[in-house]
């Protein structure tokens, strides 16, 4: 049922940015990508026509995306060096600048229903590790033994590297030289004008030492106030660096930059020349979405007020 309110309620998401299949070659996956971005898109979709908050129609996207074994978010998350699933989360609520954010969790759910607990239900922003989950678990938050996060392609990727790795007989001190994507992400508008971010991941293949990327971050992969909403997906430790969300943000908000403007400034002319490589999605009070990306493809899915989804399925490996 299309929406008969006049405001561009709108809701975009994204599956992660990646290398695309060469040329020619089958992509087995691409019908059950797309059902997947487009239950997610209809689930946030259904939550904006019905009156509720863009805060809730993120969440109730991203949880489709994190139950989903393909991407790398949730169940389907890409293991860490020590061979367990470690996910960062978060969600910003545009109106109130409110935010809530987990990192490495590895026994809630979904991860971005325990960042929006966080952004609710504590006066904390961040909450990490062993803490995190224990806050998610007395929250009321539904919990998940490892074999639910524990995907075989995943994990035969991990094996692979392992062995790589023995192979060398150097392992290196980070994943860097193996960056492996799949984030989902989600910014939304409602009816009432207000834009939310949210975004979730399992980080980066072989992570060590209990890294963190920028997905959990307030202002790197995660960022929403009243005039746009960003969630990025890609090399983290550049989004770190470059603060992308926040940095595209304030582009629209201090310099009147377009979204598409200010998206294609921040990832084609600051984290690309640096060496960063993804992409992000954003959104404007106004509806007006741009959702650039570096690498060779990036999976989004888009639903209008008018109720119809849009999906961009490039022939692309999730990594
Ligand atoms: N940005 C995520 C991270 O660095 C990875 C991704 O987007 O796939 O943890």
């Amino acid at each position: 049922m299309p929406l008969t309110s006049s405001l561009p309620c709108t809701l975009l998401l994204h599956g992660g940015s990646g290398r695309l299949h060469p040329a020619g070659t089958p992509f087995p996956q691409q019908t059950a990508y797309t059902d997947a971005l487009t239950e997610a898109a209809q689930a946030g979709y259904a939550v904006l026509s019905k009156g509720g908050t863009s805060v809730e129609a993120v969440e109730a996207s991203l949880r489709i995306l994190e139950d989903s074994p393909l991407f790398n978010a949730g169940r389907g998350s890409v293991f860490s060096h020590a061979g367990v699933n470690e996910m960062d989360a978060a969600l910003m609520d545009g109106a109130t600048l409110r935010a809530g954010a987990v990192a490495g969790v590895r026994t809630v759910r979904n991860p971005i229903s325990a960042a929006r607990a966080v952004m609710e239900r504590s006066s904390h922003v961040l909450l990490t590790g062993a803490g995190a989950d224990e806050f998610a678990a007395e929250m009321g938050l539904a919990t998940a033994a490892p074999e639910w996060f524990r995907v075989e392609a995943r994990w035969q990727q991990w094996q692979a590297l392992q062995q790589a790795e023995a192979l060398a007989q150097a392992p290196s001190p980070s994943n860097l030289s193996t960056p492996k994507y799949g984030t989902v992400g989600a910014v939304a508008l409602d009816q009432a004008g207000h834009l939310a971010a949210g975004t979730s991941t399992g980080g980066m293949l072989n992570k060590k030492y209990g890294r963190v990327g920028d997905s959990p971050l307030i202002g790197a992969g995660t960022y929403a106030n009243h005039v746009c909403a960003v969630s990025g997906t890609g090399h983290g430790e550049f989004f770190i660096r470059h603060a992308v969300a926040h940095d595209i943000a304030a582009l629209t908000e201090y310099r009147g930059l377009s979204v598409q403007q200010a998206a294609e400034l921040v990832i084609h002319h600051k984290v690309a020349p640096a060496g960063g490589r993804g992409g992000v999605i954003v959104l404007d009070a106004q509806g007006n979405v741009a959702m650039p990306y570096s690498t060779e493809g990036m999976f989004w899915a888009l639903v209008r007020a008018d109720g119809r989804v849009e999906t961009n399925i490039c022939n692309m490996v999730i990594e």
